[in-house]
């Protein structure tokens, strides 16, 4: 108990210029894979704080890591920074405000994810120094968590093969350990090659790939029927074969992004989509590539890492927000639907409580909501290492993910504490793991069980490579 508070007061000490770095981060948004800046803000407070820094982490130009300590296991506490399109807006202001510029912000928070998770791992390091005690902490700076897939690729190069336990967060409306739900997915480009000709003096001459990507979209959409209920498709056209209609379209190409609950269904998804593309190809006479740009695994949970996050998190209490913080969240949330407000306490499994803007409680480790059915890079990481992951309240209860008002609330008071507390749960976790090897082998032994009649089939095949380029078309 005592090293536990001694753990807090270290998160503590060093607040200020975590809450900076969270800020700086916050006023310079870079898409997935260009990152640079932020990146190099944290591998410049790495350096401060005396971790020993390998840059260009599995050849990712934006990918940072940072140790310290001697022997003993290695705990990894992972961070993001990556920003979104779309997105800006002014700090602070409960209206629709886009700042100049080309239009990204911080609407998932990773301003706040990075910097708490830096400062978690730099609390751990000055605790393993105080104490003199053997033990290793990384944090890892991960870029283009955005549908980059980027953990994924540091898992496949080696980056976490002698980690012993990987912790990490998210921003979020509720205090909770994050239950460990997530799609398996994978994004594949389809191109469709036909023949150009004039369309109305050659119509037969021509073979249409729009028409292709047309049919093919028909066809997945009558397959949706019979596919699993959790499963998820959506596409966008990339290329639509050009602006004029009185010609043939001789190319078109179709982003698909297929989820699914396992890897094992997400592979049998794949195989259906890649035969009806073949189907649109063959109706159409024209000929189709797919090409796979990212993919993530579902997250596995961790039973004994979960319980010991929870004791963190239940002896820590809600984070110390005040009576100016809950009227700055309570604007926010006059901006959203009761809707809203009330299926983000039902995704909790808690029931609707009216007029509370910010959490003031921890979510029961029991307590199962909804599912959460979008998908996260981590999954990977949790498949190699034994990982947890906590959910910190940082922002109005209600505040939708990937919003303006969630960027808009990525500044407030309320933010940085948020982000301090959760840096204390994840700190907290880590020394419980230094504390007590018991606890490091129980989580693998969990890890083991989980993977024993399932093993790890990464759904990044050798050869796809980092979408580096994937934010050209957003800038
Ligand atoms: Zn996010």
């Amino acid at each position: 108990m005592q090293n536990t508070e001694e753990i807090w007061r270290l998160v503590e000490a060093k607040r200020e210029p975590f809450q900076d770095l969270s800020d700086r981060v916050w006023g310079m948004p870079e898409l997935a894979y260009t990152e640079q800046r932020s990146c190099a803000e944290h591998a410049a407070m790495l350096r401060e704080q005396g971790f020993r820094v390998t840059e260009k982490v599995a050849g990712i130009p934006t990918a940072v890591m940072g140790e310290a300590g001697e022997g003993g296991p290695v705990i990894a506490i992972l961070g993001e920074y990556d920003a979104l399109p779309g997105l800006s807006q002014e700090a602070g202001v409960a209206e629709p405000k886009p700042l100049p510029g080309p239009g990204f912000g911080h609407g998932c928070g990773h301003n706040l994810l990075g910097a708490a998770a830096l400062l978690a791992a730099t609390a751990v390091k000055d605790w393993l120094a105080a104490n003199n005690l053997p033990g290793r902490v990384r944090y890892y700076g991960c870029p283009a968590e955005e549908g980059g897939a980027a953990k994924g690729f540091m898992v496949r190069d080696g980056a976490f093969k002698d980690v012993d336990i990987a912790i990490s967060w998210h921003p979020a409306a509720f205090c909770a350990v994050n239950e460990p739900i997530s799609l398996a997915n994978t994004r594949i480009d389809f191109s469709f090659t036909g023949r150009a000709s004039h369309a109305a003096a050659a119509p037969h001459l021509g073979r249409s790939a729009l028409d292709a990507v047309e049919l093919m979209n028909v066809g997945v959409n009558y397959m949706r029927e019979h596919m699993p209920s959790d499963a998820r498709i959506h596409y966008a056209y990339l290329d639509a074969g050009g602006v004029a209609p009185n010609v043939v379209q001789p190319t078109a190409k179709v982003r698909y992004l297929i989820r699914a609950r396992d890897l094992v269904e997400l592979r049998a998804l794949i195989a259906r989509v890649r035969k009806i593309a073949e189907g649109a190809a063959l109706m159409t006479e024209t000929k189709v590539e797919a090409k796979v740009v990212s993919g993530v695994s579902n997250l596995l949970g961790n039973t004994p890492l979960e319980r010991a996050m929870q004791n963190n998190l239940d002896r820590l209490g809600p984070p110390p927000f005040d009576d100016l913080d809950r009227a700055r969240a309570a604007e926010f949330q006059a901006t959203l639907s009761d809707e809203d407000i009330a299926s983000a306490w039902r995704k909790m499994g808690l029931p609707v409580r009216k007029g509370v803007s910010l959490c003031d409680v921890i979510v029961p480790l029991e307590l199962k909501g909804a599912p959460m059915v979008g998908s996260t890079d981590v999954g990977d990481v949790s498949w190699v290492v034994p990982t947890v992951q906590a959910r910190g309240a940082t922002y109005a209860i209600g505040t939708p993910g990937h919003s303006w008002q969630l960027t808009a609330q990525g500044k407030l008071p309320a933010a940085h504490k948020g982000m301090v507390h959760v840096a204390k749960v994840m700190a907290g976790t880590a020394v419980d793991c230094l504390l007590d090897p018991g606890l490091v082998e129980a989580a693998k032994a969990d890890l083991a069980e989980r993977t024993r009649d399932n093993p790890y089939e990464p759904v990044l095949s050798p050869e796809v490579q980092p979408p580096f380029d994937m934010s050209k078309t957003a800038a």
